[in-house]
């Protein structure tokens, strides 16, 4: 029956498209992307001709509508965005939830996304992870939500941009202590790289190559260090429970 196919694009390395993702985009009626002049790009490389239309954070609920007719008409869309998996930090999570509301078949095809190409890599841990996206972008909020997350014992994964990776590094290192980070950058294309050190000394690092401040960034954080055992609420409770059996 007509789906919508959730199409995973790569990240970077143009290899990195699934065999399954090049033969459903050419198999589709039609593409909805994020910025249909990049996709445009991808589908020439792919030898695929196929309409496009354009779906967007300012268009997305408008785009339902039109979208399910096609599928009403038993006609399959693909959705992609400019990279990785659509809805991890893009656009796609309203035409999802509206048209799976609608009992339409969704079908994702898997590839590559950055924070799980970033943490295979990293060497933290990753049984327990918490990814929160972009932090706010103003100084405040972005301080206010790392504190909120300075007790958390999971690795805490984030995207940043070269815009405010100096000072989301800095504020990491202000609210969370000297923990250890992994910061991928420019995964799967020409200049990957991973740092690794505090999020003060990888600032110190980006301040004096700025090389090192391009492109596009994962930023992992262990986790908050386990706290001691012995003190505090432990003990209060087994003195309490010896009282309550002398009792
Ligand atoms: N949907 C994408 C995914 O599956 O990863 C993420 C889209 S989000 C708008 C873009 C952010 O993802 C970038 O700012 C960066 O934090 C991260 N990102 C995307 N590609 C990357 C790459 N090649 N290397 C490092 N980070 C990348």
């Amino acid at each position: 029956s007509a789906s919508l196919y959730v199409v995973a694009t790569p990240i970077g390395n143009l290899q990195d498209l699934s065999p399954r993702a090049a033969t459903v985009l050419s198999e589709v009626a039609m593409v909805a992307a994020e910025d249909t002049r990049h996709t445009a790009r991808l589908l020439r490389h792919l030898g695929v001709r196929v309409p496009m239309l354009s779906l967007h954070e300012h268009n997305e609920s408008a785009r339902v509508d039109r979208i399910d007719a096609y599928l009403a008409a038993g006609e399959s869309i693909a959705l992609v965005s400019d990279a990785g998996t659509p809805l991890i930090s893009d656009p796609g999570f309203v035409l999802v939830r509206e048209l799976r509301a609608r009992g339409r078949r969704i079908v994702p095809v898997p590839g590559a996304c950055a924070l799980v190409t970033a943490l295979s890599a990293a060497g933290l841990p990753t049984d327990r992870f918490t990814f929160h996206g972009f932090l706010p972008a103003k100084g405040g909020a972005r301080r206010a939500q790392l504190e909120e997350l300075s007790g958390r014992a999971e690795t805490l994964v984030f995207y940043e941009s070269p815009h405010r990776i100096r000072d989301t590094l800095t504020d990491i290192g202000e609210a969370l202590g000297g923990r250890h980070l992994v910061v991928g950058r420019e995964l799967t294309k020409t200049f990957e790289t991973f740092l690794e050190g505090s999020a003060l000394e990888l600032a110190a690092r980006m301040e004096e190559d700025p090389n090192q401040a391009r492109g596009e960034f994962v930023v992992m954080v262990a986790g908050a260090p386990p706290r001691e055992k012995g003190v505090g609420v432990e003990v209060e409770g087994e003195a309490l429970l010896a009282a309550l059996l002398a009792e």
